[in-house]
């Protein structure tokens, strides 16, 4: 392995910084009291839980009794989901979903398919973006919810989040958001944008691992995702993952703090990442909306080569990128996102991820272009299909 890392998998997950790290050390050491008991001495680990609760209510402009911490953005997902199907099952049995979602939504609504529910699952353009009018058309008495997520973990195209929560509101119906990807990343007003149900993950802003929350609008029918005690109002019962609460709290203060110049950081360098590439590099594509995008996601197709190969040889060189989802790496299952967009096959299998963060440099980046000139180069002339087109252009 090479002996530095430049890591550009921050949509898999990030690394904690140092203020989240010092802010959680108390609550594994000396402060260890259960926020339950009723005695003064932990009463800080009590205090702490409210603080963080404030906190990550502040930032989606809701009531700190309408977060639920669970253990992540997968288990809030599927709370959302097998909760509001188990509520409303008298009322109707329909769910509308998007093609592009993450797999904990996604194989939730297959299992709630098996258990008899019908799922719409609406496509998207060749941006990414969900197309309002078959979702619009896709409603029927029996839908009872409507789970679109806000940003894309694979090529970080932003859903029209706010049209979709006042159609929603219009019509009655239930509305969650898979916010993951955007929360701490860009603004996110639950009240402006009508969103009924929202799941964040900590990790996934330089918060810890296996920390996350459901955001329920006070009065949404959810029955309990865990009974026991009587913790998260009865919702969720188990004694709290505390110090993983006061770093997610910490992460959020941060990632609110510096959002606007994170977000101007990033966006900079990830264009310019996208236009060189595109400059340097034949048979080059960039996935997703080039205009409503996360600040941190870059995604491209090179034709002719393997996506898989490429992640190795950077691989080689300490570069940490990612072909689909983390989920999907490993499988030869052609990326269900970039399937969606409309591309054929062979250009899906050709693509690779990179999601930048505050720490990454233009040197690195320039480094990485510099590494992918190279390999795709090589790779291609291992190719009998670029040989091929490559021979024509000459001939
Ligand atoms: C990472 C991710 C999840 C899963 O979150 P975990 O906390 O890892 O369970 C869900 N949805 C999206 C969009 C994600 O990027």
């Amino acid at each position: 392995m090479a002996d530095k890392v430049i890591y550009l998998d921050n949509a898999a997950t990030t690394r904690v910084s140092d203020g989240v790290l010092a802010a959680m050390l108390p609550y594994f050491g000396d402060t260890y009291g259960n926020p339950s008991s009723i005695y003064e001495f932990s009463m800080q680990s009590k205090k702490a839980l409210v603080a963080a609760r404030e906190e990550i209510a502040a930032a989606l402009n809701c009531e700190p009794s309408e977060i639920y911490f669970t253990s992540g953005g997968s288990e809030a997902d599927n709370w959302a989901l097998y909760g509001t199907a188990e509520a409303l099952r008298e009322k109707g049995r329909h769910i509308i979903t998007t093609k592009v979602e993450h797999h904990a939504v996604l194989h939730a609504c297959e299992w709630l398919e098996m258990k008899g529910w019908r799922v719409s699952y609406i496509g998207v353009d060749e941006n990414g973006i969900v197309k309002l009018d078959e979702l619009k058309r896709a409603v029927s008495s029996e839908t009872v919810l409507i789970s679109v997520m806000a940003a894309n973990n694979e090529i970080g195209t932003l859903q029209p989040v706010a049209q979709i929560g006042k159609f929603a509101k219009e019509r009655g119906i239930c509305f969650h958001t898979d916010a993951v990807q955007a929360f701490g990343h860009i603004p996110m007003d639950v009240r402006a944008m009508n969103i009924d149900m929202l799941s964040a993950s900590g990790h996934k802003l330089n918060g810890p691992k296996g920390i996350g929350f459901l955001y329920v609008r006070q009065g949404t029918a959810l029955p309990s995702m865990i009974r026991g005690g009587g913790q998260e109002r009865g919702r969720r019962a188990g004694t709290e993952n505390v110090p993983g609460i006061v770093g997610f709290g910490q992460a959020v203060r941060e990632a609110g703090a510096a959002m606007k110049e994170r977000a101007e950081y990033e966006c900079a360098l990830r264009d310019y990442f996208m236009d060189e590439v595109l400059r340097r590099i034949p048979y080059a594509r960039v996935n997703g909306s080039r205009k409503d995008r996360l600040p941190n996601n870059v995604n491209f197709s090179f034709q002719f080569i393997e996506g898989e190969s490429l992640l190795i040889m950077l691989d080689m060189q300490g570069i940490c990128a990612s072909s689909g989802s983390a989920c999907t790496a490993g499988s030869l299952e052609p990326s269900h996102v970039l399937m969606s967009l409309g591309l054929p096959e062979e250009v899906v299998h050709g693509s690779i991820r990179f999601t930048l963060s505050r720490d990454t440099t233009k040197e690195e980046i320039d480094f990485v272009i510099d590494r992918m000139e190279e390999i795709v180069a090589k790779l291609r002339e291992m190719s009998p299909f670029y040989s091929e087109v490559a021979g024509r252009i000459r001939r």
